[in-house]
């Protein structure tokens, strides 16, 4: 098996080192056993996250020399603008200094205290800024998304009958806002339909409700609606995004994922209403509504990175780099989350550790192991990330507890690949071995970030 053609040739290489063992031992317990505590000094293949971690184009590089750092005005953010437009179709552009800050904006501006935002599963980001502005964010993706095994290409889709509940049960004044995210990272990089985005607008418009995209993933769920779904198997790459998008009010943008730079961000609407307050309180929070906390030269690498993210040969590249990971595994009988993703392989860690109790973190564990073989660097996505329940206090114990290998784009070759794969199937062959860890120190917020271990 071979992994895909890459569609660019290497200009400037970066050096990588593998640690001892004995390092490697003493850094992950120095770390509390988290991943995200690892110096990246001691990281030889960092899979922790595709955000900002993106090997810029020569394109990219040669844009970030005609930075424009006006205060006010930047040409760099007129193009940025204009790409906006062009490759999303959106009239009215706030930039922000990353995709949070799109979020407190968005989510903020339109969650009144007491409302509910139903979405395609949750994001860490996202919860937390529709609870900061007083709303409960609810779960109403299909069950497909909850089973790890269901191999439907949409497995991201809303499920209508979910949503009707919530409208019945609350009452429609109650819903803030319908947020579907793309090719939803919670579930593994799963794609949302076009069919499923057309219906959920007609199902928003009998009541009025905007519809707000996280579209940080935009371009990648694009490539799986032109690869699976029928009637778009020659549509041009930028023709479906702006579909896509067409069927929503607005949108916010993290672009340290699809748009390949390492820093940056926005919100994109068609609506007059929601740009003038979001452009009113950019100025507090970020920065002037024509730089929002990116500097000159990041506008013009996001506006040049949107577009060649919405390449196709690139896409194709991209996506098929995952699923050569994913594949990799499966020859070797690893649990993992099928389909596989746009951006990630994600490792079933019920299943792979299924001698730990929940209560001892196996996604954690497993992260940790994986560290300490090979030095890679994975992330837990599951009841460490998911927190505490807002009104019990009680852990929630999510069905998915999973082990993310994020892929960067064009960063890593597929001989990485296969040095990933044999770690991890030799850990397999010794799982009954591993032990499981006890939290030691557990942060208010976004505990997943800072939380401390223990081998038990
Ligand atoms: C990364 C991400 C965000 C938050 O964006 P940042 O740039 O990290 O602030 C929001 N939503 C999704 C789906 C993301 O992946």
């Amino acid at each position: 098996m071979n992994g895909p053609v890459e569609p660019f040739k290497i200009k400037m290489i970066e050096h990588v080192k593998i640690p001892s063992e004995k390092r490697r031992k003493e850094a992950i317990r120095e770390a509390g056993f988290n991943t995200f505590l690892l110096y990246s000094d001691d990281v030889f293949i960092d899979l922790l996250t595709d955000s900002g971690t993106t090997a810029m184009s020569d394109n990219q590089w040669a844009g970030m020399m005609l930075g424009d750092e006006a205060y006010a005005g930047s040409k760099n953010f007129y193009n940025l603008e204009k790409a906006i437009q062009d490759v999303l179709g959106y009239k009215y552009v706030v930039p922000t200094h990353q995709g949070r800050g799109a979020e407190h904006l968005m989510y903020g501006h339109l969650t009144n205290p007491g409302q509910i935002v139903p979405r395609n599963m949750y994001f860490t980001t996202s919860k937390a800024h529709v609870e900061l502005a007083g709303g409960t964010m609810l779960d109403v993706i299909i069950d497909d998304a909850h089973d790890p095994e269901n191999e439907n290409p949409f497995k991201g889709d809303v499920d209508f009958k979910k949503l009707q509940n919530l409208i019945d049960e609350y009452g429609p004044d109650k819903i803030a806002f319908v947020n579907v995210e793309m090719n939803v990272n919670m579930a593994g990089g799963q794609p949302v339909s076009m069919k499923n985005l057309r219906e959920l607008r007609e199902f928003c418009n009998d009541y009025n409700f905007k519809i707000i995209f996280d579209a940080t993933r935009s371009s990648e769920n694009a490539y799986f609606i032109r690869e699976q779904e029928k009637g778009y198997e020659n549509t041009p790459i930028i023709d479906i995004l702006r579909e896509m998008m067409s069927y929503s009010d607005g949108c916010i943008y993290s672009s340290k994922k699809d748009c390949m730079v390492n820093i940056g961000g926005f919100l994109a609407t068609h609506s007059k209403d929601i740009f003038d307050y979001t452009r009113g309180m950019v100025v507090l929070f970020e920065g002037l509504h024509t730089y929002g906390g990116m500097a000159g030269r990041d506008m013009e690498a996001v506006a040049r990175g949107l577009r060649e993210g919405a390449e196709y040969e690139y896409l194709k590249y991209r996506i098929n780099q995952v699923r050569y990971l994913g594949d990799l595994f499966v020859k070797v009988n690893i649990p993992i989350v099928k389909p596989i993703g746009g951006h990630a392989v994600f490792v079933n860690a019920l299943k792979f550790l299924h001698h730990l109790s929940r209560d001892q973190w196996p996604a954690q564990t497993l992260s940790a192991a994986i560290y300490e073989d090979s030095a890679v660097r994975t992330m837990e996505r599951g009841a460490v990330s998911k927190g505490r329940d807002k009104d019990t206090g009680e852990n929630i114990f999510p069905p998915l507890e999973l082990v993310r290998f994020t892929i960067p784009r064009r960063v890593y070759t597929n001989t990485h690949m296969e040095y990933i794969a044999e770690s991890i199937a030799r850990l397999y062959e010794k799982r009954d071995t591993i032990h499981g860890l006890k939290m030691v120190f557990e942060p208010k917020h976004l505990r997943f970030f800072q939380a401390r271990f223990e081998k038990l």
